[in-house]
């Protein structure tokens, strides 16, 4: 049962579209159970109704037009209660209700289930049979499983409006695609898609055209020369390792190589037109379906083979340089994973959107658009990549909504709606440089936090008074190996110069997680819980005390530098992290450098840092809360699963307390205290880090002006009732209303992120 189930999802998914995968299931859910009929209903976009929308087994003509209403006849109640019935005479069922047409008289067994994704029901699917009788436990468990599994695909197609668009097709007056995800960074883009695909995976390979057809027919011979010297010096090394019947292998490899099979075949694609890895695609996937339908195992087996050849070949046409796409004025990276790498390669100006299937909004590359100020939607189920490329998108930040090809008309409405925020920015302007004060006094810091160097001219015009938090990671991100100290410090001594003699706090390198290092991978089970932070560079003191003399020497004459450690879960951690720091700069004074010592600071990320925020206090000069963490850490949610991220808010009370406790153990010990995390940028949060004590707040340079705006215009005494009434409530929903309703009544509802 097993694997007949995981065949069906497994076809299921590769479905070219709803209709196609609703096909399927009816007609693989009957062959399994040995049913007369299976049907799929799905609720309306209204919720009023159910509609027929595939069977085997009824009268097709009736698909798509048979409705029945939510809470009526056996169906109807499915679909409101989301109860099953197994019934041996449906028809003697005091709800049954005919429905017409469909011809289901001849049938008297009956089993219906509902198809729930995270709570919500999307339709119900139904088996039956002439034979009056109860279909048996194992058949009730198969089409529960089955129907649990379904709900992912069919939620999926709903989100990226295909189930609108089967139900509805008569009274849809334009044609509208768009696609759903989590909203990550507020803002309107408009642009051209360029699709960010990983490396080396051949079914991700967008359609692309050949531009040049001899130069890409020129890089395939290239690719394939490189592979068989590749597989020539393996095949060396082995020999007398291995028994010649496994070394033939080799031969093998170096046969499909040959110019009359498959390189001649990719050769004939790229000479009708594709791109060299496209072509490569569609030759190699070719050869695996013929290959996985046959009968003999051993030819079978071969698959492994030709889509190992296929990566290789793939892998030096992705190295060649030459790939890297043209990026258009307004370009919108989209693709299952957009990676932090992949948004910095996007030249200066030009990146006006982020979409991506993986991550939810407090994953990093969502941070680094936001830091950007670039429109972000996470989250995204289904992206057509493949049909992407080019291709005119539309990238509602606010509401996590990315609209594909526009139709004019919305088109000139978001145009619009993009004009309404700038001008917002540019009112903002007026209070650059005004403090960030309360009408009754009180006055708090203001930094931002950056990576990118772009980020500068961007963090000192929105009135930035330091930076509370240089993720230096990102640096190292966008090269092909660690940056050696001389290579760092420039690096560290540009930013420290434009801000002197405003603070810098700069993070020791902080990678693990979901920040990888292409040339330092690391492969865990829980990235979140493994090797993160100061654990890894604790580990490597080599690659530690690099960074640290590159800070400090790059501090030399400013002394502006402040330096922070990442992922601190024990004092003994904290305590080794001084100790080398201490040594290094002990080092740099014996070589004659004249450095003033930084102050230091610690990150509370994790909850055992805030039991002990009070011991940490003593041992340095600032504490900082990274809220992203901490959150995830606290809730036990992770930051970076779709799945749970409606798990994942800063505002849940339980946060709001530990943060509470964070200040108080570090003011009085007579230290400041930050918050660097993404909810410092967030108008509603800032009411309540206001009224919490907080020194300073350091965010993306772009929420900067909206934060300084509400702080410049709400009492401190209404933000402390705030807090008193939101630590009353019992989850961040209600805790974010509440804030909402502070912002309206002090007129700055216009700052409320929509989506939130
Ligand atoms: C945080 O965790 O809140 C933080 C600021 O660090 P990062 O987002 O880089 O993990
Ligand atoms: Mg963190």
């Amino acid at each position: 049962m097993l694997k007949m189930m995981r065949r069906i999802v497994q076809e299921v998914n590769a479905a070219q579209d709803l209709e196609q995968a609703l096909s399927i299931i009816v007609q693989r859910v009957r062959e399994a159970l040995e049913t007369q009929s299976c049907t799929v209903f799905l609720m309306e976009k209204d919720q009023q109704h159910v509609v027929l929308m595939a069977t085997e087994g009824l009268n097709k003509d009736v698909i798509g037009k048979v409705k029945v209403p939510v809470g009526h006849g056996l169906i109807g109640l499915i679909g409101q209660k989301g109860e099953l019935f197994n019934l041996d005479k449906a028809s003697e069922h005091p709800s049954f209700i005919d429905l017409e047409g469909a011809g289901e008289e001849r049938f008297n067994a009956f089993l219906g289930v509902p198809i729930i994704h995270h709570r919500r029901i999307l339709g119900v699917l139904v088996v039956q049979q002439q034979e009056a009788r109860r279909f048996d436990e194992a058949e009730e468990a198969f089409l529960i499983t089955m129907s649990a599994q379904l709900a992912g695909v069919i939620a999926n197609a709903e989100a990226s409006g295909k189930v609108g668009d089967i139900c509805e097709p008569a009274d849809k007056l334009i044609d509208v695609t768009f696609l759903d995800g989590i909203p990550s960074v507020p803002g309107v883009g408009i642009g051209h898609a360029i699709v960010v695909y990983p490396l080396a995976d051949l079914t991700a390979v967008p359609e692309k055209s050949a531009t040049d057809i001899d130069a890409e027919i020129q890089k395939l011979n290239a690719a394939i020369i490189a592979v068989r010297e590749d597989i020539q010096v393996m095949q060396q090394r082995m020999a007398s390792s291995l028994p010649d019947e496994e070394l033939a292998i080799f031969d093998v490899y170096l046969k499909m190589l040959d110019s009359h099979s498959l390189s001649g075949e990719i050769t004939e694609h790229i000479k009708n037109g594709l791109w060299a890895q496209g072509a490569l695609k569609k030759v190699i996937l070719e050869h695996v379906k013929q290959f996985e339908e046959m009968d003999d195992e051993y030819l079978r087996e071969r698959v492994t083979d030709i889509k190992d050849i296929g990566r290789r070949v793939l892998m030096y046409l992705q190295r060649d340089k030459h790939n890297l796409p043209e990026y258009p004025e307004q370009t919108i990276l989209i693709g299952e994973e957009v990676t932090a790498a992949a948004l910095v390669e996007v030249p200066e100006g030009k990146l006006a959107g982020v979409v991506s299937a993986k991550g939810s909004s407090n994953s990093h590359v969502a941070i680094l658009a936001r830091a950007l100020g670039v429109p972000t939607v996470m989250g995204v189920n289904n992206i057509p990549a493949n049909q992407l490329e080019g291709v005119e998108l539309i990238v509602n930040g606010y509401h996590g909504r990315v609209y594909i090809a526009p139709p004019l008309a919305l088109h000139k409405e978001f145009t619009l709606l993009a004009q309404e925020e700038r001008q917002l920015d540019e009112e903002l302007e007026n209070i650059r440089d005004l403090p960030a004060e309360t009408p009754d006094n009180k006055r708090l810091s203001l930094y931002v936090n950056t990576g990118l160097v772009a980020d500068v001219e961007r963090s000192l015009s929105a009135g930035a008074e330091g930076v509370g938090l240089y993720r230096t990671e990102v640096p190292f991100m966008s090269r092909e190996r660690f940056p050696g100290e001389e290579e760092q410090r420039a690096i560290y001594r540009q930013l420290l110069t434009v801000f002197s003699p405003r603070p810098v706090v700069m993070r020791t390198l902080d990678i693990g997680g979901d920040k990888m290092l292409p040339y330092f991978p690391i492969q865990e089970e829980n990235p979140f819980l493994g090797w993160r932070g100061i654990r890894i560079t604790l580990d490597h003191p080599e690659i530690f005390t690099v960074q640290l003399r590159a800070m400090l020497k790059a501090s030399e004459g400013l002394d502006n530098l402040h330096i922070m450690f990442p992922m601190i879960s024990c004092l003994t951690e904290a305590d080794d992290a001084i100790l080398l720091l201490q040594k290094t700069y002990q080092d740099l004074r014996e070589e004659g450098l004249n450095i003033t010592y930084p102050k230091i600071g610690v990150m509370i990320e994790i909850p055992s840092a805030v039991t002990q925020a009070g011991e940490l206090a003593k041992r340095f000069d600032f504490l900082s809360v990274g809220s992203n963490d901490l959150t995830q850490y606290i809730l036990a949610v992770d930051r970076n699963n779709t799945r749970v991220a409606n798990l994942y808010n800063a505002l849940h009370p339980a946060v709001i307390r530990a943060l509470q406790e964070v200040v108080m153990r570090g003011h009085e010990q007579g230290k400041t205290v930050s918050i660097c995390g993404e909810m410092a940028g967030d108008p509603a949060s800032v009411v309540l880090l206001l009224a919490l004590g907080f020194d300073s707040l350091s965010m993306s340079a772009a929420s900067l002006p909206r934060v300084k705006w509400v702080i410049r215009n709400l009492p401190l005494i209404v933000a402390e009732e705030a807090l008193h009434n939101a630590l009353s409530q019992v989850n961040p929903q209600a805790v974010r209303r509440q804030l909402e309703r502070v912002l309206i009544e002090h007129d700055l509802g216009g700052l409320i992120w929509a989506g939130k």
